[in-house]
């Protein structure tokens, strides 16, 4: 027992992991927190759905995929659901890749539309999770679920009436990325996914007459952690609760807020094989040769203006409406705007027709394009980011890295991270608090003074620089969470 403690085994379940699968924050933090912890000396595995396109990017990639000799059952919908698993490492971490063409074989990650039926998938993903030990011989001492689409493994635990024999042989840790998706669904289809009639229930997944799977994992999990400290308080709050405030509240002493790190051995202008030229805090010439890239990117002759960039969902959550909003006032500035977002259709129109308006100032792609977000992250000078809610946010700290000074809407994570600089020695950016056009405008033109005066630009660009992010001591903290779990086990 004394070794399984030292090096504690722990199975992430994800629907993302970096670079095989990303859609947002969720996929960089998967990508790189298991390996950060087996720095720390823990045995972190990862079990992801064989998504449409993941095996071709695992070719992309190199990367040496085997299959296990074994299989996992699944008894669902009055069926048995049967998977493969493969075997592969991904930065060295031990991923296994459940592969059942029927369920996960059409799905680009996330359904269309949450439905009974389509989150029948994701049923299946948490209790292949408590499958793995049976499958492979090697048992994961705690299950650490991401987001809904990994939540129903502890609900399972809790309420199933075939998984709820295991429920003493598994400690349960929830990572709320973000608080937005709850996968609620209709209660009339789950007859057959195996719970007993009380996970139905203000003690389980019920949630105003509907299934909250979410809801089930904050209830049944050991540890509730959120991806920023200021993020768990802000969701126990009616404003960013999204109904789940009371709950959240309840549950407030398992509960706790890490902060993401950033994985700088892909986010670093010193060694970014893609940006147009190199540069590090004490050479930064590199920056500018990055900056002309993108002038040229977007067939623009530069005058001098300020270059500022979006990069992020085009979703009410990342403030793209308030920038959409403020696009007249924003053409006033001396500024060149380059916009690297898709999402919702709406916004993404609107987004390109306001570059088809003004094709010499703003510059937009609705593609999802990491390549092209290293170089826009690398050539810009500002960052702008001015999110309604932010469990986190990695695009101000990857900004920060490449020295892009972040403009940004102090909520969530990003209250958490950026100083603002008026006033203050150590600033990186420039915060509004009111969620308002004129707040957003006021912050910006406060940046564009403040780049254009070279030693205070090069003053803040140097704290964004050296601002530490990395998983280490986020990595511990997610460590000591399990060795406390660890402990009750013992
Ligand atoms: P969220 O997880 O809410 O989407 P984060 O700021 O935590 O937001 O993480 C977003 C991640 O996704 C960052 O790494 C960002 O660079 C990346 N990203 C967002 N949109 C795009 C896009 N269109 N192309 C490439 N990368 C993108």
């Amino acid at each position: 027992m004394a070794e399984a403690i030292k090096k504690p085994r722990i199975l992430h379940v994800t629907p993302e992991m970096s670079p095989l699968v990303k859609m947002g924050g969720l996929g960089d933090v998967v990508g790189s927190l298991p390996r950060a912890l087996n720095e720390l000396g823990c045995d972190c595995r990862v079990l992801i759905p064989n998504f449409k396109g993941l095996m071709d990017r695992a070719n992309q990639m190199g990367l040496k995929v085997t299959r296990c000799k074994a299989r996992i059952h699944v008894a669902l919908n009055w069926r048995v659901y049967s998977a493969g698993l493969l075997r592969t490492e991904v930065g060295g971490v031990k991923t296994y890749i459940l592969d059942q063409p029927e369920l996960f074989g059409d799905l680009e990650v996330y359904p269309k539309a949450l439905t009974c039926e389509t989150a029948m998938p994701f049923v299946f993903l948490g209790a292949a999770g408590l499958e793995i030990g049976d499958a492979t011989g090697w048992r994961p001492q705690v299950l650490h679920l991401h987001d809904w689409p990994a939540s129903t493994a502890a609900s399972l635990l809790k309420w199933h009436r075939h998984y709820h024999r295991c429920s003493g042989s598994y400690e349960t840790v929830l990572t709320i990325h973000n608080l937005a998706h709850q996968g609620i669904v209709s209660p009339a289809g789950m007859d057959g996914w195996g719970f007993n009639k009380n996970s139905f229930s203000i003690d389980g997944m019920e949630f105003y007459g509907h299934v909250n799977l979410l809801k089930g994992a904050i209830m049944a999990s050991d540890y509730v952690t959120t991806v920023s400290p200021r993020y768990s308080w802000d969701i126990q709050t009616k404003e960013g609760g999204m109904g789940l405030d009371g709950v959240l509240y309840a549950h407030r002493d398992k509960l706790k807020g890490i902060l993401n790190g950033v994985d700088y051995s892909v986010w670093n202008p010193a060694t970014d094989r893609v940006i147009a030229a190199n540069y590090t805090v004490q050479d930064i010439s590199g920056k500018w040769t990055c900056r002309e890239d993108l002038f040229k990117m977007a067939g623009w002759e530069d005058r001098g203006e300020v270059l500022v960039c979006f990069v992020g969902r085009l979703v009410e959550q990342k403030g793209i409406d308030l920038i959409l909003g403020a696009m007249d006032r924003l053409m006033l500035e001396p500024v060149k705007l380059l916009i690297l977002g898709s999402g919702h259709p709406l916004f993404q129109e609107r987004v390109l027709s306001e570059a088809r308006k003004h094709p010499d100032r703003i510059w937009a792609s609705t593609a999802f394009d990491e390549e092209l977000s290293h170089r826009i992250y690398a050539g810009s000078d500002l960052l702008l980011m001015p999110s309604l809610f932010e469990p986190c946010g990695l695009s101000q700290l990857i900004a920060m890295a490449y020295g892009t000074i972040p403009v940004a809407r102090a909520t969530g994570g990003i209250a958490d991270t950026v100083i603002d600089a008026d006033g203050a020695q150590d600033g990186t950016g420039f915060l509004f608090i009111d969620y308002s056009p004129e707040e957003m405008m006021r912050a910006l033109r406060r940046a564009i003074g403040a780049v254009t005066d070279i030693n205070r630009r090069l003053n803040i660009m140097r704290n964004c620089m050296t601002s530490d992010f990395s998983w280490k001591s986020s990595a511990s903290s997610y460590r000591e969470i399990y060795m406390d779990l660890m402990g009750r086990l013992a």
